[in-house]
């Protein structure tokens, strides 16, 4: 797919080479096509300047099967051709696109790269379920009317479960719906650090505290996330609430998010939290088991989408993570995204074993590694510096047959293997082989004190992992 994309504009240059296309004739019906989508063997090729037919039509009577050799003949592949308009789309009569969106023109513009606002965090890519149903309507409710209703906004709830982004999406609903709005997202602690600065150097620079005012006092949509930061540090309070005044009494939205209700903000004014709570408060619950798997879900479509991949992960491995991860969707996020990282680099298929075992930091820090065979076998190679792959080759040199014979022991005695089990996993030995090693092991382990030390300290190693 990433490769067909990046060798369109040559395929297209090549046909027109080939076939002698007039510049005019060129420009205006072949250059313009872009590659929409691919599913199995069709091909989805999108005019997107023109939603009417007759441009596609033409293309497609005298361009369709040279197009189709070309592309076969410089991508080694066949497609069948389908030419598509902007009308298909909206009609949903294509596949979705799995061409990464390039960021909508609007997020160029100085008035948005003001803002602090990240496109990535919209509504489109928020999922809804019962615990932020409500917040989710409220916030779009809020984009929607700007300062006329629902004044201030007031989003809380604990950490990672959503309060950023869907502020984030208001935002950008806002900027999209209207490019001229001023809108500014700020943290509290970059809210802090201004003001301090501002109120630090006043007095060799006066205007810095005026500027500061100025900046925020002329934005239409002001968003505070994590205001707990700064109630209770009373310089930078009291400039937030000079400046939540005025805006408020200017019709101009305020949208703030907190890990608490105002009730809870201990040091805040009788008079502030009544403010906090004239406006609209809305709370984002813990997500349910079939939220967590929806945001998964949309989590991998989305970086698929991005970066132009086709990563698969079993419902299996999705369930693991969304039964196990129940307090915040950033970690639930940070889980799916080491196993795309892991699966990438490794370039294989994340099985439950992979998933298991790097999950394990995040999913039971405290919960050792279970033990088995092939733990015990690792430790043992380890212990001796010699690689796993000695342990189950054919090789008999005493260096390597020792540390194979104690392996042996340790598997029946720490987790009780069979005997085939431990045979077929040192390189398929029988069973005579395994009953020797192991009374070999057995009776200098009961004769030999230094022996028995050695190997308890293996066997420390493999409990402690
Ligand atoms: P908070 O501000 O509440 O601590 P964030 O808004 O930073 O949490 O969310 C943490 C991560 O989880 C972000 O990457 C965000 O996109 C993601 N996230 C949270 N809730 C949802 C949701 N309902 N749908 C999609 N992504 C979500
Ligand atoms: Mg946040």
């Amino acid at each position: 797919m990433e490769e067909l994309v990046k060798l369109w504009p040559e395929i297209l240059e090549s046909l027109k080479d080939e076939l002698n296309i007039q510049d005019i004739t060129y420009d205006t019906f072949l250059k313009p096509l872009q590659i929409y989508s691919i599913e199995g063997k069709d091909l989805y090729i999108l005019n997107p300047d023109n939603s009417n037919t007759v441009s596609l039509n033409l293309v497609k009577s005298r361009y369709s099967e040279a197009l189709m050799i070309k592309i076969a003949e410089i991508t080694g592949k066949e497609y069948n051709l389908n030419f598509i308009t902007q009308n298909d789309i909206k009609n949903d009569s294509v596949p979705e696109s799995t061409i990464p969106a390039e960021a909508p023109a609007f997020t160029k513009n100085s008035n948005y790269i003001n803002s602090n606002l990240n496109p990535k965090y919209t509504f489109e890519t928020f999922v809804i379920g019962e615990n932020n149903r409500f917040a989710q309507n409220a916030s779009l409710a809020v984009a929607e009317t700007s300062g006329e209703a629902y004044n201030p906004l007031y989003i809380h709830g604990g950490p990672g479960l959503g309060k950023t982004h869907l502020m984030h999406a208001i935002g950008n609903y806002i900027f999209h719906e209207n490019s001229d709005k001023q809108v500014l997202y700020v943290t509290s602690e970059e809210f802090t650090n201004e003001v301090i600065d501002a109120i630090r150097n006043s007095r060799s620079n006066a205007s810095l505290m005026t500027n500061l005012r100025e900046k925020y006092r002329s934005v239409d949509v002001l968003m505070i996330d994590d205001i707990q930061f700064i109630i209770g540090k009373e310089q930078t309070q009291d400039e937030f609430f000079h400046t939540f005044n005025y805006l408020h009494d200017a019709g101009k939205q305020i949208i703030i998010t907190s890990d608490r209700p105002p009730k809870e903000l201990e040091t805040l004014n009788m008079r502030f939290r009544t403010r906090f709570e004239m406006g609209l408060m809305v709370e984002i619950t813990l997500p349910n088991y079939e939220t967590r798997m929806a945001i998964l879900r949309k989590k991998l479509e989305e970086y698929n989408a991005n970066e132009n991949k086709n990563i698969v992960f079993d419902d299996e491995i999705l369930h693991y993570i969304a039964s196990n991860i129940h307090t915040s969707v950033r970690e639930i996020e940070g889980a799916l995204k080491k196993l795309i990282a892991y699966s990438t680099l490794q370039k294989t298929e994340i099985t439950m074993e992979i998933a298991e075992r790097e999950l394990q930091n995040i999913i039971s820090p405290e919960k050792p590694r279970s033990i088995t065979p092939q733990l015990i076998i690792e430790i043992v190679a380890d212990h001796y510096g010699i690689s796993v792959d000695q342990m189950i080759s054919k090789t008999r040199s005493a260096n390597i047959v020792r540390p194979r014979q104690i392996a042996m022991f340790l598997c029946r005695q720490m987790v009780d293997s069979p005997l085939d089990a431990i045979g077929s996993l040192l390189g398929g030995r029988d069973h005579t082989t395994i009953i020797h090693g192991t009374k070999k092991i057995q009776a200098e382990y009961d004769e030999n004190n230094d022996f028995r030390d050695e190997i308890d300290s293996i066997k420390k190693k493999i409990n402690s992992n």
